[in-house]
C-alpha cells in the first residue's frame, strides 16, 4: 500500500496518484486508488462525480461510530472505473474526519482496519491524501508501507518538510515500523529555468538515491487532463507528461518488485 503525501497544496499529488494507479492498473496489476482529500480531485480526475456513487470514504469512517448504519469497505468501493482499476470516492463530508473521529479509540489506524478485508485482493492500494498533516494523512500513514512524496520545482520545494519527515517518524516509530519513503517525485519540472535545475540539485543532496530517476516535467497537457475526467496516460498518452508518468510507473513497479507488500 502506497501514500502520496505532502502537506503543502499544488504540488502534484492528486495528479501523481491518478496517473500512477492509472499506470499500474494498464499493466494488468489489480489496483485499488482510495480518495482520502475532501476536495475529491482524484475522484473527479477519473470523471466521476457525487451523483456516481452514494457511499464515499466518510461513509466508511462514520459506520466505525454509527453501529447502527453498518458499511462494508466492498460497499464503497467502485469497481472496475478502469479495466483493473477501483476507487473508493472522496465526498466534501471528509472534511468532517478529524472531528467525527476525535475522541474515537485508536483514530489512527481506522482506515488500517477498515481496509484489511480487502487488501489481499489488490497488488497495489494506493491513497491520494489530502494539504495537511491531520488525521486523513496520519491515518494514510499507519496503513501504508510506502510513501510517494512529490515535490514542486520551485522556491521554497524543501519548505516544510522537515515537518513531514518528523511526522513520518513518528509514525514509524509507534504505529507502522514498516513505513518507509519509497520515492520522493520532482513535478512541474521547468527545464528552461535555472531555478529547476538548482531545486533539482538541491532535493538529491538531500534525499539521495530516495528521489526517483524520473522527473515530471511541467505540461500542458497534465494541466487539461483533469478537465477531462482523465489521467495524462490517457487524454494524450504521447505527450511529455503521460511519458513521464509511464517511466515512473516503471520505477515504482520496480522499486516495489524487490518489496514485499
Ligand atoms: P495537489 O494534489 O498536491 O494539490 P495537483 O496534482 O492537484 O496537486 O496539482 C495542482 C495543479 O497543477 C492541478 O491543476 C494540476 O492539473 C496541475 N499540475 C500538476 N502537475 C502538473 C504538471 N506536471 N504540469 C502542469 N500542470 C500540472
Ligand atoms: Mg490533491
Amino acid at each position: 500500500m502506497l501514500a502520496v503525501v505532502n502537506q503543502k497544496g499544488g504540488v502534484g499529488k492528486t495528479t501523481t496518484a491518478v496517473n500512477l494507479s492509472a499506470g499500474l492498473a494498464s499493466c494488468g496489476e489489480r489496483t485499488l486508488l482510495i480518495d482520502a482529500d475532501p476536495q475529491a480531485n482524484a475522484t473527479s480526475g477519473f470523471g466521476l462525480s457525487t451523483n456516481d456513487y452514494e457511499h464515499d470514504l466518510f461513509s466508511l469512517f462514520q459506520s466505525v461510530i454509527d453501529l447502527n448504519e453498518p458499511i462494508e469497505v466492498e460497499q464503497v468501493i467502485l469497481p472496475s472505473v478502469r479495466p483493473n482499476l477501483d476507487l473508493i470516492p472522496a465526498s466534501v463530508d471528509l472534511a468532517g474526519t478529524d472531528l467525527l473521529l476525535a475522541s474515537r479509540i485508536a483514530r489512527e489506524t481506522i482506515l488500517r482496519s477498515l481496509l484489511r478485508p480487502v487488501r489481499e485482493r489488490y497488488r497495489w492500494i494506493m491513497i491520494d491524501t489530502p494539504p495537511s498533516l491531520g488525521l486523513l494523512t496520519v491515518n494514510a500513514l499507519t496503513a501504508s508501507e510506502g510513501l510517494i512524496v512529490p515535490l514542486q520545482c520551485e522556491y521554497y520545494a524543501l519548505e516544510g518538510l522537515t515537518q513531514l519527515m518528523n511526522t513520518i517518524d513518528l509514525v514509524r516509530q509507534t504505529l507502522n515500523p514498516s513505513l518507509e519513503v519509497w520515492k520522493v517525485v520532482l513535478t512541474m519540472y521547468d527545464g528552461r529555468t535555472r531555478l529547476a535545475e538548482q531545486v533539482e540539485s538541491e532535493v538529491r543532496k538531500f534525499f539521495g538515491t530516495k528521489v526517483a530517476q524520473t522527473v515530471i516535467p511541467r505540461n500542458v497537457r497534465i494541466g487539461e487532463s483533469p478537465s477531462f475526467g482523465q489521467p495524462v496516460l490517457e487524454y494524450d498518452p504521447r505527450s511529455k507528461g503521460a511519458v513521464a508518468y509511464l517511466q515512473l510507473v516503471e520505477e515504482v513497479r520496480g522499486y516495489g518488485a524487490s518489496r514485499v507488500r
